[in-house]
């Protein structure tokens, strides 16, 4: 049991003083059951003991820290890739999210810091609902997607099946950078083609229709005005 698998393995990242002890290559946090589970701009998430699973991994990436700005949408083109391979078809919602049957069965939450050495550590985090229970669905007060496959499954076994093949996206984004992942992103966009809104804060600040993301992994909104380029920052999606 731990507050938050993401914030641990923040705190044990190379600082200045340590760098010569600290960790020095990637680093698996799972928790059974996670109090304080992080999802962006302060928001929370939520979890069921037994009925999620909650890991962080950190990863070492050469700097600088520009080249990871599409590190959570090629995240979740590794874990639906692998959920597709067993039996559980899932879509990405930009720029963070996991979805099935319209509701969002995993969050991922990216945090970096850099090393001294110029490199930029990323800690890496997944939250999944496997068998949620009602109450859950109840606390974050919104639908909330279950795998009652994946539930049956070993879960470590579900979690090293995950994380080889996030690892052999870490090592190749690492070398590329987000341009390769950019159409493989784009077919498993859940809301192509959907009017779309951009929430800042509960405030709508662009709207338009869902074209996909490009080589940057800014969603691409077609507007009256033309098409522009969302960054995602902590902005989100809703369907309009
Ligand atoms: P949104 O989904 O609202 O567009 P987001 O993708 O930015 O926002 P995150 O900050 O990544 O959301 O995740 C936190 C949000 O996810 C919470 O505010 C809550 O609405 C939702 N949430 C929290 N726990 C769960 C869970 N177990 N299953 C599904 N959704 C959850």
């Amino acid at each position: 049991e731990t507050g938050s698998t993401n914030a641990d393995l923040l705190a044990r990242l190379p600082s200045g003083a340590d760098a010569g002890t600290a960790m020095s290559g990637p680093v698996l946090r799972i928790a059974e059951r996670q109090t304080a589970g992080r999802g962006r701009a302060g928001r929370s998430w939520l979890s069921a003991p037994g009925a999620s699973l909650t890991f962080s991994l950190a990863w070492r990436f050469r700097g600088p820290l520009h080249r990871l700005a599409g590190l959570p949408l090629a995240v979740g083109v590794a874990l639906a890739e692998t959920l597709a391979g067993l039996n559980v078809p899932v879509q990405l919602k930009w720029p963070n999210d996991v979805m099935k049957d319209g509701a969002k069965l995993a969050g991922i939450l990216v945090e970096t810091q850099a090393a001294p050495d110029g490199a930029i550590w990323a800690v890496i985090g997944c939250g999944m609902n496997l068998a949620p229970p009602d109450e859950l669905e109840a606390a974050v007060g919104r639908a909330v997607a279950s795998a009652p496959w994946l539930a049956q499954m070993d879960r470590n076994t579900l979690v090293a099946t995950l994380l080889s093949r996030l690892a052999a996206v870490l090592a190749e984004f690492d070398d590329t950078g987000f341009p390769p992942f950019t159409e493989r992103w784009n077919a498993l966009q859940g809301w192509r083609g959907a009017a779309v809104n951009i929430l800042d804060n509960g405030t709508v600040i662009q709207q338009g229709r869902a074209a996909g993301v490009d080589d940057a992994g800014r969603l691409l909104l077609d507007t009256p005005a033309g098409r522009v380029a969302v960054l995602s920052g902590d902005v989100s999606l809703r369907l309009a």
